[in-house]
């Protein structure tokens, strides 16, 4: 259902046909058309890209990336009569005045009002040009709508790089203008987190580190690199998965109370929460965090015998760390964070686990009772949708024995059918000027820098690689790391 009234907007598609736009976007933006969040009449879309295409050509290829989410195939005939193509050079001023042009001929045909949003779906090394050039080259709105910039990840390699890239952005737009993605932000379970959080006194009031023992945070996939080397070579798990994803789950773990859940307040807090991480110096990353690279397991080869993968790579296919807060929520409350790749299960879950009771009364009796457990609250992101609580009880049996069970909040099939995707929710967000869940350049500067010491070092030093088996959950040193704390991973140890 839409909520508001529809928007009208011009969007502006850097990379128009690349495989994001064609798998992701696209279908995003016609289900907002579908619901009625995006006018259905005010809006156009230019895409853009090196490619000689004919409006005609790049309609077909609109109503084939839509096709299996349209109820019949005339609406999405009628939703990619509004897309338009131009060839661009994205380091060509002339094709910006073109494209000033173009911009201004559909805002007047089809009313949207000077709402332009900028998508920058390319490689990295063109997001700063891109800004730059639509603001130099006069493609901005100035009719008094909106102009929204968007930006695809990777945002930087280090906290040099993605200072050097904001800095490029902010030239052109202002930070209230930018939206970087971060799609693990547009997911059901990571919205619900500050909603479970700051709508219930009752876990809210036990959210420290009196009643919280550790917090962790799983990111695991199945898949191992596929046909992305060239790009995830040069990455890592710990840029690729840690740096962004996992530490803005963190954030909205950790931060204090906004003051009212507006974008503004939201980030104020998460920003702080981020910048009292500490920052390990390189014997506090050696003892603090696990790299790993997948070896070979069951029907699986290597990492470094995926094709374009070199024999000798160096890169993380998985990191695990410790994340200790300087700050009196968390005290010495640690949150365990781990991404891999090649893991056993597919899972993105967060584990929260409360300390047991300080006295068992139980124990003392004389019926062998099983130990109480701390409370666990689990978060799960992927591909399970939902919430669930262990809690200790009474089994049935005669006499008093105790058992842990699990108060469960699964979403079933349907429900979870009906969930917008992360990329429709995050276009409805940006076409609302709503920034809460999207990473503002104070929380990737934070980030950077808590990770940076440990890419830093790990660059230096080669890894004893391969050190996992495909399929398995990580390297062992993973397992250490919890173990020293006396800790261990909740998932798959201790679910029930
Ligand atoms: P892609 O290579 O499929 O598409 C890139 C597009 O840029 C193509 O349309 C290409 O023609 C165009 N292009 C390249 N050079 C150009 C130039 N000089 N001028 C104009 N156009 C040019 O890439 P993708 O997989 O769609 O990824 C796009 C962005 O999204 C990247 O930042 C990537 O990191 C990010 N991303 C992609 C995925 C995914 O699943 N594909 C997931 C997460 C993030």
């Amino acid at each position: 259902m839409a909520t508001g009234t529809p928007t009208r907007a011009l969007f502006m598609l850097f990379g128009g046909t690349g495989d994001l736009a064609l798998r992701k976007l696209y279908p995003a933006i016609f289900n907002l058309y579908k619901k009625g969040s995006l006018s259905n009449d005010h809006f156009a879309l230019i895409g853009l890209s090196r490619k000689e295409l004919t409006d005609d050509e790049f309609r077909a290829k609109i109503i084939d990336s839509v096709s299996s989410e349209a109820d019949q195939p005339e609406q999405a005939q009628a939703f990619a009569s509004h897309f338009y193509w131009k060839s661009h050079d994205v380091t060509n001023n002339d094709h910006y005045s073109e494209l000033s042009d173009l911009a201004d001929q559909l805002e007047a045909k089809y009313a949207t009002e000077g709402n332009r949003v900028f998508y920058v779906s390319m490689a990295p090394r063109f997001f700063g040009i891109v800004a730059q050039s639509l603001h130099d080259q006069g493609v901005l709105s100035t009719n008094g709508g909106f102009n929204r910039l968007v930006i695809e990840k990777p945002f930087g390699r280090d906290y040099a790089s993605a200072k050097e890239l904001n800095d490029a952005l902010t030239s052109a737009f202002n930070e209230n203008q930018i939206y970087r993605i971060d799609h693990y932000l547009g997911k059901e379970t990571t919205q619900a987190i500050p909603v479970l959080r700051f709508g219930n006194p009752m876990l809210e009031a036990v959210w420290n580190h009196e009643y919280i023992k550790d917090v962790q945070v799983t990111l695991a996939e199945k898949l191992g690199v596929e046909d992305r080397a060239g790009y995830y070579d040069t990455a890592g798990a710990l840029r690729d998965m840690i740096q962004n994803h996992t530490l803005q789950i963190v954030s909205y773990l950790a931060m204090d109370q906004p003051n009212s859940f507006v974008d503004t307040e939201i980030r104020r807090e998460k920003v702080k929460a981020l910048e009292s991480m500490e920052i390990y110096d390189a014997e506090g990353v050696k003892q603090n965090f696990v790299r790993g690279q997948y070896g070979a397991g069951p029907d699986s080869v290597p990492y470094r015998e995926e094709p374009g993968v070199p024999s000798d790579s160096n890169n993380d296919t998985y990191a695990a760390g410790k994340i200790v807060f300087n700050n009196h929520r968390w005290g010495d409350t640690p949150f365990y964070i781990r991404s891999g790749k090649k893991l056993a299960d597919k899972q993105g879950r967060i584990d929260i686990e409360f300390k047991k009771p300080l006295v068992d009364i139980f124990a003392k009796g004389t019926k062998q009772p099983a130990e109480l457990q701390g409370n666990v609250l689990s978060f799960y992101i992927d591909p399970k949708i939902g919430v669930t609580l262990s809690v200790n009880t009474k089994d049935s049996e005669q006499g008093l024995h105790t058992e842990t069970i699990d108060l469960n909040y699964l979403q079933g099939a349907d429900r979870a059918a009906q969930v917008p995707l992360p990329y429709e929710r995050l276009f409805h967000d940006i076409l609302t000027g709503d920034g809460t869940y999207f990473a503002s350049w104070p929380e990737v500067a934070a980030a950077w820098k808590f990770v940076d010491p440990v890419q830093k070092l790990w660059d230096q030093e080669p890894g004893d690689f391969p050190n996992y088996e495909s399929g398995s959950m990580g390297p062992k040193a993973a397992d250490d790391l919890l173990a020293r704390d006396d800790n261990q991973w909740y998932w798959p140890h201790n679910v029930h």
